[in-house]
C-alpha cells in the first residue's frame, strides 16, 4: 500500500477543521446545575454541546449514542477489540479580563482564542477529524475506535463513572487531554486526614495553643499560617522576639501582634501544587516547628509533636518513603491544619506514590499511625496509579507515530498529576500540548495555535490507524 501522508491529509480539509473547531467552542459548556435535568445531568451548555458533537458524527455515518447525558460515543469500524480515544467538552469557568470574549473564538495571529480551545474541545476535534480521515481513506482496520465524550471532567468525573458502569472498557487507548510526547506513568493519590476530638483538659499550662491553621486545600502547600497563644503577656512577650529571631534565621516573613494575654503569629510561606511539595514552603510545617519549641497544654503538645514528627515531603516520618525508577519518590504535602483549643484539631494530607508501589500498603500504614495516635483517619479519596509499561504495544505504537511525524525523540513522562487517561484500564495521555508550548489552560485568553490543531489531527489519525489495523 501506497504510504499515506497523514498531514497532507489534514491539510485537504483545514477550512472545515478550522470551521468546525470555531462553531463548537462557541457552545459555552460550562458545569451549570441550575439548568440540570434527568436528561441534562450537567445543564443546558454542557448538553448542547455533546448533542452538537453527536450530531457531527451522525452527519458523517458514524455510529453514534448518548448515554443519558453523561458521556457520548462516536464510533468507526468494527470488531471485537477497540481503541478508545477519551474527550471531554465540559470546560471551566472563562472569569474575567479576556480581549475577545471566551465564547466568541475569535482567531489572532494563527490561534483560536477561546475557553476550551487547549482543553479540552479543541483536541477533541482533532481526534473527530482524524477518524474521519481514517474512515474517508477506506483503510481496513481490526478494532472499533471509538471516541468518548466525557461531560464533567473539570469537576467530578461522574460522567466517566456513569459511561464505565454501564458501556464497555477500551482494550487500549489514549486521552489527548495533558502533554505530548506520552505520559505513562502518574503516581496513586490519596487524601487522608488525621482528626483528634477527644476532650483533654487543660491542665494550667502558662501558655495555651488557642487555634492554629493552615491551608485550604490537601493539593496546595500552604502560602499562610496563624496561630494564637494565650498567656502571661511576659511570657507572649519573649514568645514574640523568639518568633521575630526565627523568621530571620529561616530567611521568610511573618507578623506578630501581641495584645493583652493575647499573641497572634502569623506566618508566610509560598504555595505550590501538592504534587511537588518541595517547591513551596509550607507555612504551617514552618509555623508548627517554632512552636514545638515551647510547652502548651497537652493537646496542642501532642498536635505540635505530630506535625513535626510527621509533615516532611517524602513521608519518612511516617515510614511511607518509597521510590521506584519510572516515577521516583513518594510525596507528601501537608495541606490542612486545624487545630482548635476546646474543638477539633486535624492535619490533612495529600500523598502521592509511586506507580509499582502498593497503595493498600501504605493506607495500611496510615491505619496503624492513627490507631497509635488515638486519631480518626478518613481517606477522602484514592486514585490508583495509572502505569503502562514501555514495552507494551500501545506505547511502541504512539512513540513510532510521534518519531515519525514531529522528527523528535519521544520521551515517556512520569508525572505526580492526575489525567483523564486514569479512566481507562489501559490508557496514556497523549498530547494535545506539545514540548515548549505554554500551557493556557483555565488561564484567561485560553487559546490552541491553528498549526498545532493541524499537526496534533494528523498524528491522531495515524495513530488511530496504526492501534486499530492489527489485533492485539
Ligand atoms: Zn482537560
Amino acid at each position: 500500500m501506497e504510504k499515506i501522508n497523514w498531514l497532507a491529509e489534514v491539510e485537504k480539509r483545514k477550512e472545515k477543521i478550522i470551521n468546525e473547531t470555531q462553531d463548537f467552542l462557541r457552545i459555552a459548556s460550562v458545569l451549570d446545575e441550575s439548568t440540570a435535568n434527568i436528561e441534562a445531568p450537567f445543564g443546558m451548555g454542557v448538553a448542547q454541546a455533546l448533542a452538537h458533537l453527536l450530531q457531527k458524527g451522525e452527519q458523517y455515518d458514524f455510529f453514534v449514542k448518548n448515554v443519558d447525558g453523561y458521556a457520548g460515543i462516536i464510533e468507526h469500524g468494527s470488531g471485537k477489540e477497540s481503541v478508545g480515544i477519551l474527550c471531554h467538552l465540559d470546560v471551566v469557568p472563562p472569569g474575567g479580563g479576556w480581549t475577545s470574549p471566551p465564547f466568541s473564538a475569535d482567531i489572532r495571529d494563527g490561534r483560536i482564542y477561546a475557553r476550551g480551545a487547549i482543553d479540552n474541545k479543541g483536541p477533541t476535534m482533532a481526534a473527530f477529524f482524524a477518524l474521519l480521515i481514517v474512515k474517508e481513506l477506506n483503510l481496513s482496520l481490526h478494532k472499533r475506535v471509538r471516541m468518548i465524550l466525557g461531560t464533567d471532567e473539570e469537576s467530578n468525573w461522574r460522567c466517566v463513572e456513569h459511561y464505565f458502569k454501564h458501556e464497555e472498557m477500551p482494550t487500549i487507548g489514549f486521552a489527548p487531554d495533558a502533554d505530548f510526547p506520552i505520559i505513562h506513568a502518574e503516581k496513586g493519590i490519596t487524601d487522608v486526614s488525621f482528626l483528634w476530638e477527644t476532650k483533654i483538659d487543660d491542665e494550667g499550662s502558662p501558655l495555651v495553643l488557642s487555634t492554629f491553621e493552615a491551608g485550604e486545600r490537601f493539593n496546595m502547600v500552604p502560602e499562610l499560617a496563624r496561630a494564637t497563644i494565650k498567656g502571661e503577656s511576659r511570657l507572649l512577650a519573649n514568645l514574640e522576639k523568639n518568633f521575630q529571631a526565627y523568621l530571620l534565621e529561616q530567611g521568610h516573613t511573618g507578623e506578630a501582634n501581641l495584645k493583652a494575654d493575647q499573641l497572634v503569629l502569623s506566618y508566610d510561606g509560598v504555595s505550590a501544587h501538592g504534587s511537588t511539595p518541595e517547591n513551596g514552603v509550607n507555612a504551617g510545617v514552618y509555623l508548627a516547628l517554632f512552636l514545638a519549641k515551647e510547652t502548651y497544654q497537652q493537646a496542642a503538645n501532642d498536635y505540635l509533636k505530630f506535625v513535626v514528627a510527621n509533615c516532611d515531603f517524602d513521608g519518612k516520618g511516617l515510614h511511607l518513603a518509597v521510590s521506584d525508577e519510572v516515577s521516583g519518590p513518594l510525596t507528601l504535602n501537608a495541606g490542612l491544619f486545624q487545630f482548635h483549643e476546646t474543638g477539633e484539631r486535624k492535619v490533612g494530607l495529600n500523598i502521592r506514590y509511586p506507580v509499582t508501589a502498593s497503595g493498600e500498603d501504605c493506607i495500611n500504614r496510615l491505619k496503624e499511625v492513627a490507631k497509635n495516635q488515638k486519631a480518626v483517619l478518613t481517606i477522602h479519596d484514592h486514585m490508583k496509579p495509572n502505569y503502562v509499561e514501555e514495552d507494551h504495544p500501545l506505547i511502541q505504537t504512539l512513540q513510532q507515530v510521534y518519531k515519525r511525524q514531529m522528527n523528535e525523540e519521544p520521551k515517556l513522562l512520569a508525572i505526580g498529576g492526575g489525567t483523564y487517561a486514569r479512566a481507562l484500564k489501559t490508557g496514556v495521555a497523549f498530547g494535545p500540548m506539545f514540548p515548549g508550548r505554554v500551557d493556557v489552560a483555565h488561564k484567561k485568553d485560553e487559546y490552541i495555535e491553528i498549526d498545532d490543531l493541524l499537526k496534533m489531527t494528523a498524528i491522531y489519525a495515524e495513530a488511530i490507524y496504526e492501534l486499530a489495523k492489527t489485533d492485539s
